[in-house]
């Protein structure tokens, strides 16, 4: 499959080159342009509906106050109208239609129309009628009430209904203000209602003095012969432009607009009501005329602060969502780009490791084709699961005689095998494993005593010959551990096992002979770190030191255990020398068995160098104790005279040498007794030979108990004796003497009689030879036989 393929789809428009950076840095400017513009979009739907609510609110509060307008006017004629009804209207009459007509008008009045000559009367008659007293009054100067002065006419107030808590302003002559006439004149010249221009209304609170009154004339009802038809009175509403504007409407803090009233016919533009909420910064303006009696009102509406508040715009809040989204975007991307760079980055560097251990991969089947090919001696055979063969090497064809396309794909391993042995081994399987082993398996599965162990199996060659094998089985796994085959290595072993059964015989031979042959035979080695070592040793080395061969071949010092303290160190010694010098070895010695007890044991052995530096030795040993026994006894003999059975000549001389030896190293005494028996011929001649030989033997007898155990007592021959005494004086060995002669002549020997004997003595001096001494003590004996025999002559001078 390419790799372009399976390169991740996310953010695919992107190039792979881009930096993050800059992706995110142009997706933050592309994100803050199009907030840019929805912001543009919004802001411009955000003031068309602006602009449309405050329409609405315009239209909605001028039909309001238009209305208001309008149903003040229909009250102040429905008022007029009763008046005009009624021949005469009382007080009571006027309070009763006009209370329920006080709705957004601060009063309703009735004021009739008193000439001059009619005020008196008329002050009269309404004080009667009130019951206080009733003048026609106007404003001072002061701003009071006080009675007016003369004139053609008046309109005082009459009657009057009001909210006012202040009172009606009762006999206030109309007349009397230049507006106020200016109203009713107004109203009688057209014969309809007016409206007064706005001024300080009397008897009304401060808050709501600013207002108008709106004027209707009362006339009586038109006859047929009158075309003119004068008023007689006046009904009038009196009207805060205050309650009649604000009263319903949201307070001020509330309302959405901010109204002005100016009244059109005045000159000097005056505000005749205006909110007192605060206007918005806003260029919208609404403009309405509003119509009450003759007059013309300018409504001017703006947007309050409370309607730019209600109506707020979400512009900064689209910039700032839209500013964050684009930033939030951005670092999105950022991430989002660098992660994928990353991951491309990551793709590549396995890709490129993923072709280098195919390289590897296929450098190493290469090897592995060669080394299989190379291994000529050794036959490779790899199986699948089935155990059909799916690689057959070189060595395979050379020691089975197929080619590798015969075999491969077509022949199991089995087929290989000689079956009957695949048959034997199954069924050994079966009962070792405790479970059916197939003849097919029988070669790949390993007994439990026998793990990861060569096994010998015959194979069958296509010449159908055989030839013994040892095959090694292994499983074959693939990356993931699971089984895929299994793998034979086998290697011929005809030769071998030729060899082997050469050697084993010839051990037989060698074990056969060494059973023969008294003693034991040995291959011994010294390492040159005093490693002591049988290489082999023969049934026989066991019956030489009574140790197992075993033992002994892994620790060769148990020898040193049975040999003798005394002959151990001379062994040691001998070995290391015979090492040394590659001299042959040759050593008897004492050895201390547990069951035979002193053995006499001689060893000979010949040495050769080891190529690492030790020495081997090829060698037998065998017990001499025999022979040894009877060495001792020769020995004996040679040394003992067989007559008397103490030393002979040769014995003394032996003796006498080595003490003079000793002699010579260290300084010390040393004497010899020389005796001859006097007149032995004599003896011999009288009581035959045979008695002579026996005085020899009483006579050796009683010396020997007189000797002490240091002398050595000889025979030097016939019926010659002598005494050697190491470290004795010639007084000491004089003495000696003495004591010996006396013991011989004093008891008599049967049938003899008294035998005597003649003794020299003779010491040693410094610088003596052995003739020297010997000559000096013959000497001796000469003088006592000379002397007349039977006595002891000392030998001093030469
Ligand atoms: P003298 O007092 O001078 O020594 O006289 P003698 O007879 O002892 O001396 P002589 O040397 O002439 O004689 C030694 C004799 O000893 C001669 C020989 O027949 C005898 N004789 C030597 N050896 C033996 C022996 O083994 N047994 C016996 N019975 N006689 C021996
Ligand atoms: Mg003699
Ligand atoms: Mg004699």
């Amino acid at each position: 499959m390419p790799l372009q393929a399976v390169r991740p789809k996310i953010l695919g428009f992107i190039s792979e080159q881009a930096s993050a950076w800059l992706v995110a840095l142009v997706v933050l400017l592309a994100g803050f342009a199009l907030t840019a513009v929805v912001a543009w979009a919004a802001a411009d739907l955000y003031q068309q509906q602006v602009r449309q609510r405050f329409q609405l609110l315009v239209n909605e509060r001028y039909s309001r106050l238009q209305e208001r307008f309008d149903d003040q006017e229909q009250r102040l004629n429905s008022l007029r109208r009763f008046f005009v009804n009624s021949d005469d209207v009382s007080r009571e009459e006027f309070d009763g239609f006009a209370q329920p007509l006080l709705l957004r008008a601060r009063a309703y009045s009735w004021a009739p129309r008193v000439y001059r000559e009619q005020r008196g009367q008329f002050e009269k008659a309404v004080s009667a009628q009130r019951g206080t007293p009733f003048v026609i009054c106007e404003l001072n100067s002061t701003g009071e009430l006080a009675p007016a002065p003369e004139r053609d006419e008046y309109v005082p107030v009459l009657y009057s209904q009001t909210q006012s808590l202040l009172g009606a302003p009762l006999g206030f002559d109309l007349l009397a203000q230049p507006l106020r006439r200016s109203v009713l004149e107004r109203a009688q010249n057209t014969g309809k209602l007016a409206v007064s221009q706005p001024m300080q209304l009397v008897g009304v609170e401060p808050d709501y003095a600013t207002g108008v009154l709106l004027v209707a004339p009362v006339s009586h009802l038109p006859t047929s012969d009158q075309s003119q038809n004068e008023p007689y009175g006046y009904v009038m509403a009196v009207i805060s432009m205050r309650q009649l504007v604000a009263d319903g409407l949201p307070k001020p803090d509330r309302d959405n607009l901010v109204m002005q009233i100016v009244d059109t016919s005045d000159v000097q533009k005056r505000v005749l009501f205006e909110s007192g909420n605060a206007v918005a910064s806003s260029d919208l303006v609404g403009a309405r005329r509003l119509t009450l009696g003759d007059h013309v009102y300018a409504l001017t509406l703006r947007p309050s602060q409370v309607f730019d508040q209600a109506n707020h715009s979400s512009l900064s809040t689209i910039l700032t969502m839209g500013g964050l989204l684009s930033l939030l975007l951005s670092a999105l991307l950022y991430v989002l780009v660098s992660q994928r760079q990353r991951a491309l980055k990551l793709v590549e560097q396995r890709t490129a490791q993923l072709r280098l251990r195919e390289q590897e991969l296929r450098g190493a089947h290469g090897q592995l084709r060669s080394v299989l090919n190379a291994a000529t001696q050794v036959a490779i055979i790899a199986t699948d699961l089935r155990g059909v063969i799916n690689t057959f090497n070189a060595g395979a064809e050379q020691m089975l005689g197929f080619k590798a396309e015969q075999v491969v794909g077509t022949h199991t391993l089995e087929s290989l095998h000689l079956a009957s042995e695949l048959e034997a081994r199954s069924a050994s399987l079966s009962v070792a494993l405790g479970k059916r082993i197939p003849a097919s398996q029988a070669m790949l599965v390993e007994s439990p005593d026998n793990l990861h162990q060569a096994r010998e199996w015959t194979l069958v060659r296509e010449d159908r010959s055989q030839l013994t094998v040892n095959m090694l089985a292994t499983v074959l796994l693939d990356d993931h551990g699971l089984w895929i085959g299994h793998l034979a290595i086998y290697l011929d072993i005809t030769e071998q096992k030729r060899a082997y059964e050469a050697l084993a015989a010839r051990d037989r031979l060698l074990k056969k002979l060494s059973a023969h042959v008294p003693g034991g035979i040995f291959q011994f080695t010294l390492e040159p770190q005093d490693n002591w070592k049988f290489i082999y040793a023969s049934d026989g080395m066991r019956d030489i030191y009574e140790i197992e061969t075993g033992v002994l071949q892994q620790d060769a010092k148990k020898v040193f255990e049975r040999i003798h303290p005394l002959d151990a160190e001379r062994v040691r010694a001998s070995i290391r020398l015979s090492a040394l010098q590659l001299s042959h070895w040759r050593e008897e010695y004492r050895v201390l068995l547990p069951q035979r007890g002193l053995r006499w044991i001689r060893g000979e052995a010949t040495p050769e160098e080891l190529p690492g530096g030790g020495t081997l030795w090829h060698g037998y040993v065998s017990d001499i104790s025999d022979l040894k026994r009877v060495e001792e006894e020769l020995r004996a003999l040679s040394i003992t005279d067989s007559l008397t059975g103490i030393h002979n000549r040769r014995y003394f001389q032996d003796r006498l040498k080595a003490e003079m030896v000793r002699l010579n190293r260290t300084s010390g005494a040393l004497s010899v007794i020389m005796l001859d028996i006097d007149h032995f011929k004599r003896i011999n001649d009288q009581h035959g030979h045979a008695v002579g030989d026996g005085v020899l033997q009483e006579l050796c007898k009683r010396i020997s108990q007189r000797l002490r155990r240091t002398d050595v007592f000889c025979r030097l021959g016939g019926e010659e004796f002598m005494v050697l005494c190491p470290h004795t004086d010639g007084a000491q060995a004089y003495s000696l003497a003495m004591e010996l002669w006396a013991s011989l002549r004093s008891v008599p020997m049967e049938p003899v009689g008294i035998v005597t004997a003649s003794f020299g003595v003779a010491s040693w001096r410094v610088d003596e030879g052995i003739d020297g001494l010997l000559l000096r003590a013959d000497s001796a004996v000469y003088v006592a036989k000379q002397a007349g025999r039977d006595r002891v002559e000392a030998q001093s001078v030469c």
